[in-house]
């Protein structure tokens, strides 16, 4: 008993610590750097300065690959983290700790199930990973701000620890602090969407010319008149963590779709991006 409370005012200590680290001359260059922070009122500043401090004084960051996780970096991966729970209570992030960086993309062994029962053995290159229970690993080449594109690793992956909460990973995060967001119609509309979403992207791939890679900067005029990158299709739990990427740094497309897609979100997350940004004057970006 007496260890926990130890424990327990050495974390406060820390907070305060981290709280006072994010002062005036750190904090507002820290916001302008990430440009989907554009809009926020001084309280929601405030609520993502404390949640900021939280992060980095609850979660252990690591660099692996011979990278070295500077205070700045810290802090950009923090703040990014603590904008999905800037509504809600950072208790969401507890149950595991450490967050590792690797310089860039990373090898991850995977095996697959194909339909006929095969097990495909491979390695795939990725920028992100959420175990649950686990780490959050990150690619720094992807996660630091600048990078001009609507997808944002840091989010995504938070997600994932949104929707590993209550009940693994299935696009729906816990709802038991949401009295007003009922589950069934949350996988109604998920599924709904979901399936949409796969529809949409088939038939944006069958008008793609064979002779066109799919995966190469030509095929990505066609792509672009998705409302979120094709990732989303790979699952539900996917659907939900780029749905969130859109949400967060460019909610037009999607919101645009999917009104009852985004007005769950909106509705969970206790924001809604889409008018922050517009009230800050943030135009919709023109993509190819
Ligand atoms: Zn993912």
């Amino acid at each position: 008993m007496l260890r926990w409370l130890m424990g327990r005012s050495a974390r406060e200590r820390e907070f305060e610590q981290a709280l006072e680290t994010l002062d005036a001359r750190v904090w507002p260059p820290l916001l302008a750097r990430h440009g989907f922070l554009r809009g926020l009122d001084a309280q929601e500043t405030e609520a993502l300065r404390r949640h900021t401090a939280w992060i980095l004084a609850n979660k252990s960051f690591h660099g692996a690959h011979g990278m070295r996780v500077t205070p700045e970096m810290r802090r950009s991966i923090a703040v990014q983290a603590a904008l999905p729970i800037l509504g809600l209570d950072t208790s969401l992030y507890r149950g595991w700790t450490q967050i590792v960086v690797y310089p860039g993309g990373f090898l991850v062994p995977r095996t697959e199930t194909d339909e006929a029962g095969v097990v495909h053995e491979y390695v795939q290159e990725t920028s992100g990973e959420s175990w649950e229970g686990g780490p959050v690993i990150l690619s720094w080449e992807d996660a630091r701000p600048g990078t001009d594109t609507p997808s944002n690793v840091v989010i995504h992956e938070f997600a994932h620890k949104l929707d590993q909460r209550d009940g693994g990973a299935d696009g729906m995060p816990g709802l038991r602090a949401h009295r007003d967001l009922d589950p069934h119609r949350w996988r109604e509309v998920l599924d709904r969407t979901f399936d949409d979403f796969n529809d949409w992207l088939d038939e944006v791939e069958s008008l793609i010319p064979p002779d066109v890679d799919p995966e190469s900067d030509e095929a990505a005029g066609w792509y672009a008149e998705l409302p979120l990158d094709p990732y989303a299709a790979h699952d539900p739990a996917e659907f939900f963590a780029v749905s969130s990427e859109s949400f967060f740094i460019e909610p037009w497309a999607m919101a645009a779709a999917w009104p009852d897609w985004y007005e769950l979100l909106v509705r969970y997350y206790r924001q809604d991006p889409l008018r922050r940004l517009e009230g800050a004057g943030v135009e919709r970006p023109v993509r190819p």
